[in-house]
């Protein structure tokens, strides 16, 4: 049988990534395959995302050029998934009458069938009906030769409900895969020559697994520690309100967990963080960073951080300035606060300028940018365990790897290296990279 092309866009976070791949790996076995070149594909799945406003326009935009290539080409297929399909669902083929698919979050497992029936009976179709048990969770992402790094998701949906935030409406609640079928999938990874895995999550410290005894996740990070083939672990993401200490002791107890975690804080104001419905302090934050500092001193520690909150008064702002410089956090995502509909925040007085966002959001990035330099420049000197990853994109000549504190490190090599862990010298730091060279020993090695 002739295959099909499939292109995918994936606009978002790493658990859309994530999601793409699913959704490659299940139109494969549909007699589909990935294209780079939008122009030939049969089929496009736009993978969306709906966190900030500016992400649902790039929605749009990447739709307005579709139309134009569906004009040239009607039998073409074009769907979209995620959370902005499932926010939409059937509004979004009003809107855009060139669609031919709106899939919810819940429902990647169902697309060969979905593209069937389009395929046969040539009508739009819609499905966004959220699951009791997610099948979408179980898809395994085939393992591919050569690959050094994956994704696995160990659970999904939120039951935080922050009020600024849409993912609880449009991801549903939380729900978490069995241990055994998460231990199963990294040993198949493991086998196929995979080296690094990061368990995905919107929450991934609240995943119950099957024991559900409050150390889940932590006895989860002890399994995949026993993996043979698997040399590093990493998670994302972390709710600081659920940092056990049993999760904070992993960081010395399993020898492949590496030295990184993404720890969102969102606001350095108690009265913004309550607002937020976050439900810490920030001497509950200081705490468990103390803590994590204390049994790993080595750790990076990234976070989140969003100005602008309704209310946000210059004392709030400066607070926030205040826990950066206390911390001094590796690196941040920082974003203006974004209303989003059917949110708690959506309903409070009290809204900040666009203008006054812009200026404190300058005054983050400014400030994380002298700490991420100056951390970086403080590892000129160290000798780093960097696993090879691809070759750099900067030049053919390089290698890029990543050090276990997740910095990218760009030296010269070979392609032979992709797989390997070798030590490197750092010589040189900027805001997004370092540069080494190979040890000595390394280099006779080779
Ligand atoms: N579950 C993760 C957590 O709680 O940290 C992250 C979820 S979200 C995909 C990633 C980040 O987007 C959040 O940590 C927050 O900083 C930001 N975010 C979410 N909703 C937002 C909004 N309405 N406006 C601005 N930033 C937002
Ligand atoms: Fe959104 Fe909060 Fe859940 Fe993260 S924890 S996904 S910010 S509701």
């Amino acid at each position: 049988m002739e295959k099909k092309s499939l292109f995918i866009r994936t606009l978002g976070c790493q658990m859309n990534v994530h999601d793409s791949e699913k959704i490659m790996a299940l139109m494969e076995t549909s007699g589909y395959e990935s294209v780079d070149d939008i122009g030939k594909a049969d089929l496009i799945i736009i993978n969306t995302c709906s966190i900030r406003e500016k992400a649902a326009q790039k929605v749009y935009s990447e739709l307005g050029r579709l139309k134009k290539l569906k004009t040239i080409k009607p039998e073409l297929i074009i769907g979209v998934g995620g959370c902005l399909a499932q926010q939409w669902g059937a509004k979004f083929i009003e809107k855009v009458p060139c669609l031919d698919l709106v899939f919810g979050t819940h429902n990647i497992h169902l697309l060969p069938e979905l593209i069937a029936k389009i395929q046969k009976e040539r009508i739009p179709v819609v499905h966004t009906e959220f699951h009791e048990s997610v099948n979408s969770l179980g898809i395994s992402v085939r393992a591919k030769n050569g690959k050094v790094s994956a994704y696995v998701t160990i659970m999904q949906g939120c039951n935080n409900f922050c009020s600024y935030c849409v993912v609880p409406n449009l991801r549903g609640r939380e729900e978490s895969r069995p241990l055994k079928e998460i231990v199963d999938e990294v040993k198949v990874l493991a086998d196929h020559g995979v080296k690094e895995v990061t368990l995905l999550g919107q929450n991934v410290n609240s995943y119950s697994g099957t024991t559900g005894n409050g150390h889940a996740f932590a006895d989860l990070l002890q399994k995949m520690g026993e993996i043979e083939g698997i040399e590093r672990i990493r998670f994302t993401t972390s709710h600081p309100k659920d940092l056990s200490d049993a999760l904070v002791s992993c960081f010395s107890e399993v020898d492949k967990l590496c030295e990184h975690i993404h720890l969102p804080v969102q606001a350095g104001s108690d009265r913004i963080l309550k607002m937020m419905n976050r439900r810490y302090t920030m001497t509950d934050y200081f705490d468990r960073v103390d803590k994590l500092r204390t049994v790993c001193p080595h750790i990076s520690i990234t976070s989140d951080i969003i100005v602008g909150f309704p209310g946000e008064t210059e004392r709030d702002f400066q607070a926030t300035i205040d826990m950066m410089e206390k911390i001094r956090f590796d690196n941040i995502f920082s974003f203006k606060y974004s209303e989003r509909e059917g949110t708690a925040a959506a309903k409070l007085g009290d809204k900040v300028s666009l203008c006054v966002k812009r200026d404190r959001l300058q005054l983050v990035q400014s400030l994380q940018e002298r700490h991420t330099l100056s951390k970086n420049r403080n590892l000129i000197g160290n000798m780093e365990e960097i696993l090879v990853e691809s070759i750099s994109k900067n030049s053919r000549e390089d290698v890029a790897g990543r050090t276990r504190t997740n910095k990218i490190v760009n030296f010269r090599g070979y392609n032979n290296l992709i797989g390997k862990t070798v030590s490197i010298v750092i010589t040189d730091a900027y805001l997004h990279s370092l540069r080494g060279v190979l040890t000595e020993e390394e280099v006779t090695q080779c």
